[in-house]
This record gives structure tokens, C-alpha cells and sequence, in this order.
């Protein structure tokens, strides 16, 4: 069953039994509290940062409708977007407790607020928003546990993109699909801005997004489909929360292969060495990733399958992404 709150994405409900419009009003209230303390004033942005929003915006509205989704019946990510100089991010990064964890940007997914942390330049800190837009864009979906009156007792999110369930499934997985949906945006975007795109700057997770374009190329390879074919099924299913759309994955690599993308997880400056492991259990070529990833760290140029190069921002910084 499902029921709509004015204001928030789609709830979904636990129980059988319907909420009470007391409880759905005051579970609205709870979460209202969030969106008042982060809200900056849309004359603060400046002409420059403005019009890099929109346009992203644009983009992505764009891509969804290529995609065949209404993007009128999505929550504009701009409406609840903030930019924070150094200093102020420092006080937004540990009132969310993310403090000491290099986190440049956060998408807020209880409310579809984003904050993200200015960059040296404005390329940079439209880079760090095409990530947490797709988080934003992404269907959310609510659980509740219900009372006997109807009063909604526990609430949270069930599931986020491909991210949900008790465990966390697809945490990490869920930032690669993010991060290679912003890449593409972002090539999309210097295109409409009347660049070449051939160069989209470094994000977080580079590891794991060229590991996601090898693991597209070599299912391509198996299914005999073409790899821009699979990845326009992946971004769909991301913008519409629908798993069946990752079963691809096991017709190219066998049953299991899907359990162990679920349970990958960053793990610090590591991440190639443990993607480089997944890689070997579910048959994909490791030799292959380790190489590429290897020669890309080297040259700090990492190169995609369709011809996109990633290269390091002006001020070579590592960051990570929520
Ligand atoms: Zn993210």
C-alpha cells in the first residue's frame, strides 16, 4: 500500500492497517524541522553558480525524458540546494557527522536537501552537484511501522535508487551507477554549454566507475548487446527503483554475482582491491581492471569505454561523496 505526503516522496507502509492523517501530518512535521535548519536563500547564489544549476538541471530533465521518464513528477533538486564556503562547510560536515571523512557534498535523502561544499572552481562545484542530483532524482521510498491508532511509530528510508533493505544492499554499487550517471551528465552539460565534453573532471568512487564500465563492456561482450545499450537500462532502472532492471549482471556472469556486487562497501583508498577480488568471484577479468586502473592512477587520467576521459580537478584533491 502505498500513500502520499504532501511535499515528500512516495511512503510506503509496513502494515496493512492506514495511517492516520494525524500520524502522516505529524511524521510530515518531524521532517519539516530538517528542511528549515539547512535553507539558503536563492538570492545568495551567485549569476555564475545559478546558471550552472539550471543548466544541469536541464540536463538531467533531459536525460530522464530520454530515458521515458516524466521528470515534471520529480522534485526539483534545485529547490533545496545549498552551496557552503569552506568555513560554514566545516560547521554543515559535523552537524551531519560527517566530520574528518574528506566529504565534499551530501544528498540529505529524508528531505532531497542537498549541501555540497564550494569548489576552487565552478567547474568543480557543478561536478560535486551532478552527483548529488541523481541521489535527489532517484525514487525514495518510506517505511513506517504503525501504532494501533494509526500513528506512525518508526519511519525511514526503505529503499534509495538501488540501495535499500535491512543491510544496506547495494550501498556502494548504488554510488557507482550515481557517479557514472554524473559523469554523464556532466559531459552532457559541457556539451550544452558549448564545450567539446571529451573531459569530465575526477569525482569520488573512480575506482569502482571504471570497474562499473569494464563489468558493462565484458557483459556486453557475453549478452551480445551492445555496453551503451546496457547502461541506458542501468540508469533507467536507478531513476525508477527497479531492481529487475540489474538482472543483466547475472545473465552475463551467473547466478550470485548480484549478491556479491550487494554486499561491496568503500573501503578508504583501497577500494581497487576489493573491487579487483569481486571481479575474480563473479569471472569477470580482473587482469583487465587491475591493469587499466593501474595505468590510469599513474597517469591520473582515467579513460572510459566511450572515449570520456576523467581527469584530476585544478586542486588535485581527493573527496568522497554521500
Ligand atoms: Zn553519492
Amino acid at each position: 500500500m502505498t500513500h502520499r505526503v504532501p511535499g515528500m516522496e512516495e511512503h510506503r507502509y509496513q502494515e496493512s492497517a492506514q495511517p492516520s492523517p494525524e500520524g502522516v501530518a505529524d511524521f510530515h512535521d518531524s521532517f519539516k524541522n530538517l528542511l528549515v535548519e539547512f535553507e539558503v536563500p536563492e538570492a545568495e547564489r551567485s549569476p555564475e553558480l545559478a546558471a550552472r544549476i539550471e543548466s544541469l538541471e536541464a540536463t538531467y530533465k533531459d536525460l530522464l525524458t530520454e530515458l521515458g521518464i516524466d521528470a515534471s513528477q520529480r522534485t526539483p533538486p534545485t529547490a533545496k540546494l545549498a552551496v557552503y564556503g569552506e568555513k560554514d562547510w566545516n560547521a554543515v560536515a559535523e552537524a551531519q557527522g560527517l566530520e574528518g571523512r574528506r566529504c565534499q557534498g551530501i544528498a540529505i535523502l529524508q528531505s532531497g536537501q542537498i549541501l555540497v561544499s564550494q569548489g576552487a572552481t565552478a567547474d568543480e562545484t557543478a561536478r560535486k552537484l551532478a552527483h548529488e542530483m541523481a541521489h535527489v532524482l532517484a525514487p525514495r521510498t518510506w517505511e513506517a511501522s504503525l501504532d494501533d491508532k494509526g500513528m506512525i511509530e518508526e519511519a525511514g528510508i526503505k529503499r534509495a535508487g538501488f540501495e535499500g533493505g535491512p543491510r544496506r544492499a547495494f550501498k556502494y554499487f548504488n554510488e557507482l551507477v550515481t557517479e557514472t550517471i554524473a559523469i554523464e551528465v556532466s559531459r552532457r552539460d559541457a556539451v550544452r554549454r558549448g564545450q567539446d565534453g571529451a573531459e569530465v573532471l575526477i569525482g569520488g568512487y573512480t575506482d569502482g566507475v571504471v570497474f562499473l564500465d569494464h563489468l558493462l563492456a565484458a557483459a556486453g561482450k557475453k549478452l551480445g548487446r551492445k555496453p551503451r545499450e546496457l547502461r541506458t537500462g542501468l540508469f533507467r532502472g536507478y531513476f525508477e527503483g527497479d531492481m529487475a532492471s540489474l538482472r543483466f549482471i547475472e545473465d552475463a556472469f551467473g547466478a550470485g554475482a548480484l549478491k556479491i556486487l550487494a554486499e561491496l562497501r568503500e573501503s578508504g583508498g583501497k577500494d581497487w582491491f576489493v573491487l579487483s577480488e569481486a571481479a575474480q568471484k563473479i569471472g569477470l577479468d580482473d587482469t583487465a581492471y587491475f591493469y587499466q586502473i593501474t595505468i590510469a592512477a599513474d597517469a591520473g587520467v582515467y579513460r572510459l569505454n566511450d572515449g570520456t576521459k576523467l581527469v584530476r580537478p585544478t586542486d588535485g584533491r581527493r573527496s568522497s561523496r554521500i
